[in-house]
């Protein structure tokens, strides 16, 4: 039997429940398992995927940065040979966690902006969560983190992409990310309101492109593409110590799922597997 070993793992830290309520979130703000993974069991995990020929950890929650061993998980990783990159809405990050993020040290930081700061705070849920992302970036990039952009197009915000990017540009983002919107959690009960149409995915597209395109499938595939294919071998760890591949293209395989309950993502993968 061919071995393909993972070169990314996506873990899902335990004890990692994020404070915002976003509408999309396919993970209902993370996931509380009983009993979740222990420090010990979750640094070991890490090991062990460093000493199967694992190159990238990539860090995920919920808020990652609520788990109380996120830079412990973060430091072993770098030690073990691990590039690490965190995935965060970036609220925890003040000047003493951007420079405790420098020293770990983190190779990049993605932060979520969902649109200008009325309609940010409108999608998580949370007053305030747009000033403490843009904070997060230009705490970060000062002390020379690379961060990317997180931006989800969506009914609510997808016709403010250009202030979005001026805006993270201007805070120091070097990176900004169209993710698709993957309809499951959150997302698949809010879909009526926040999935684009195809007249909205059009405008997107052309005023991305600046002229007209020609749309057939392919278009539809342009915006992450690129990102979802650059590494073929990828894995997903989460909180409950289940560790699965990650499908090169998750969102086609979510939309088999009619009724997510919290914890969907495992009934996608578990689908998958
Ligand atoms: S910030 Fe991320 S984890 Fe938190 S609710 Fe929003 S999408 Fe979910």
């Amino acid at each position: 039997m061919d071995y393909h070993p993972i070169r990314k793992l996506e873990f899902e830290l335990p004890q990692a429940i994020c404070r915002h309520h976003c509408l999309f979130c396919a993970n209902y703000g993370g996931q509380p398992t009983e009993p979740p993974l222990t420090r010990e069991e979750s640094v070991a995990l890490v090991e062990d995927f460093a000493e199967m020929g694992g190159e990238v950890l990539v860090v995920t929650g919920g808020e990652p940065l609520e788990c109380p061993f996120a830079y412990e998980i973060m430091r072993c990783a770098h030690r073990r040979g691990l590039s690490v990159v965190l995935y965060s809405a970036g609220y925890l990050v003040d000047e003493a966690a951007a420079d405790a993020l420098a020293l770990v040290p983190v190779e990049k930081v993605y932060i979520t902006i969902l649109g200008e700061e009325e309609t940010h705070d409108r999608i998580t849920g949370s007053r305030g969560s747009y000033s403490r992302g843009l904070s997060a970036i230009s705490l970060l990039s000062r002390r020379r983190i690379a961060v990317g952009i997180n931006f989800i197009p969506m009914k609510p915000n997808y016709a403010e992409w250009r202030r979005v990017f001026s805006a993270v540009q201007a805070a120091g983002a070097q990176e900004f990310r169209l993710t698709e919107l993957m309809p499951q959690g959150r997302a698949w009960e809010n879909r009526a309101l926040l999935e684009l149409d195809t007249a909205e995915y059009r405008f997107l597209l052309e005023d991305i492109a600046g002229r007209p395109l020609e749309l057939g499938r392919v278009a539809a595939h342009t915006l992450n593409g690129r990102h979802l294919l650059r590494l073929p071998r990828r894995a997903v760890a989460l909180p409950a110590a289940h560790v699965f591949r990650r499908p090169d293209r998750h969102h086609r395989h979510a939309r088999g799922i009619r009724h997510p309950v919290p914890g969907g993502k495992n009934q996608a993968w578990e689908q998958e597997a």
